[in-house]
């Protein structure tokens, strides 16, 4: 017993995530995945496994269902769970070779940013920091066959920052180097970045993917399986960042209504956005699906059904004041972390380093499931009050 989305025809991404790209249980007709929790794996007298697992640090049963749906999202040849959305970039810097030169964005999600540069440092792989939404900073950094990957993340945490998926690939394969985007906040329902020329794409899925905020998790989704791959999933294996049966469970079961999440937080972020942009407490509203956000045409162009549920405010008055507004809101809790169906915000140059290029006068944004109007409200009011 199979369900339409294992079959092999193509589907939209609502139907694929609606059906898990799961085949039924054989045994029991169960429309959900069962959790295998077992370390290994018996074989027969004959000394033959009944299947390819050997040991789950290599492979387990319950990470392939949310495998498949990433891979059957993304349009890719094939995905990896890991531990976390660090793990998992990680990984692909750390399959690089020493000599190696690697370009990726100034202002990126701030924890593998510095961890880049000090791995960087220990290991060899030299690293440049550009703004990769300017094609031409971006063409100027790439260096010949000295480059072996570009790295992305767009929008850019916390700033928003588009960079032109398409544009940035045919760079990056005219100088021999392959790119790697990091689609955390864009999320499949928006933006594929394999269709655009990407190679690989990376997600924290702690994020939108899982959405519930009880998951620490993170995912790639290649184009082919091709060497880098192969190196990728050895490397998984060995180095050992897999993800837990559990958490793999949960994130399948999250990512089955992801579209339904994602769309409402896009149109929500729209919403709160479009109503607080000009207000005189405000310096700057940072959202892509704005008409003045510098890279809208961008972001038009390849983000499709919405811009994304992260937004960004800069307060008038620098970090007292932005903190000031943080205090004041009752609707949105005041953590780290974005995706979940709950609203966040955060004041970023608090848990930042004091190098780091973000204003210390933004607060970011995650937009939850509550009502907009709601959001816009309270938003007003922690603006407003004195
Ligand atoms: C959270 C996040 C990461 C890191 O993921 P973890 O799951 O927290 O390890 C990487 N990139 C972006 C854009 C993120 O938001």
């Amino acid at each position: 017993m199979s369900s339409p989305a294992s079959s092999g025809s193509p589907v939209s991404i609502d139907t694929l995530l609606a059906q898990g790209a799961i085949a039924h249980d054989r045994e029991s007709g169960a429309v959900a995945p069962a959790i295998h929790p077992a370390t290994t794996y018996a074989r027969d007298e004959a000394y033959r496994l009944p299947s390819p697992r050997v040991y789950s640090r290599d492979d387990n049963a319950t990470t392939e269902p949310a495998e498949a749906l990433l891979a059957a999202l993304e349009g890719g040849a094939g995905a990896l769970t890991f531990a976390s959305g660090m793990a998992a970039a990680a990984a692909v810097f750390q399959t690089l070779a020493p000599g190696d030169h690697v370009v990726a964005p100034r202002v990126m999600y701030w924890a593998l940013r510095g961890w880049l540069l000090d791995f960087g440092a220990r290991w060899g792989v030299a690293v440049d920091l550009v703004d990769t939404h300017d094609l031409d900073a971006l063409r100027a950094a790439v260096r010949p066959g000295a480059t072996r990957l570009v790295w992305l993340e767009t929008p850019a945490n916390p700033t928003w920052d588009v960079t032109d998926i398409a544009a940035a690939a045919q760079l990056a394969h005219d100088a021999g180097a392959r790119l790697a985007v990091d689609s955390t906040a864009a999320t499949p329902v928006h933006t594929r970045p394999l269709a655009l020329g990407a190679d690989l794409v990376m997600h924290s899925a702690t994020k939108y993917l899982n959405g519930h905020s009880d998951v620490i998790g993170g995912a790639l989704v290649t184009r082919a399986l091709d060497e880098p791959w192969q190196r990728l999933r050895a490397h998984r294996r060995t180095a050992g960042a897999v993800l837990g049966p559990f958490e793999a469970w949960l994130l399948h079961r999250g990512m089955r209504t992801l579209a339904v999440r994602v769309r409402r937080q896009s149109a929500s972020a729209m919403h709160v956005a479009t109503a607080l942009e000009g207000h005189p407490a405000l310096a700057a509203v940072l959202y892509p699906g704005l008409p003045s956000h510098p890279h809208h045409a961008v972001a038009a162009r390849q983000m499709a059904g919405g811009f994304g549920g992260m937004l960004s405010l800069r307060v008038h008055g620098g970090a007292p004041a932005a903190l000031a507004v943080a205090g004041r809101l009752r609707l949105f809790a005041r953590a780290t972390s974005l995706g979940g169906v709950e609203s966040l915000v955060e004041h970023r140059a608090s848990v930042e380093p004091p190098d780091s290029p973000v204003p210390k006068d933004l607060l970011r944004v995650s937009i939850g499931l509550e009502d907009p109007d709601e959001l816009t409200a309270d938003l007003r009011a922690a603006l407003e009050a004195r």
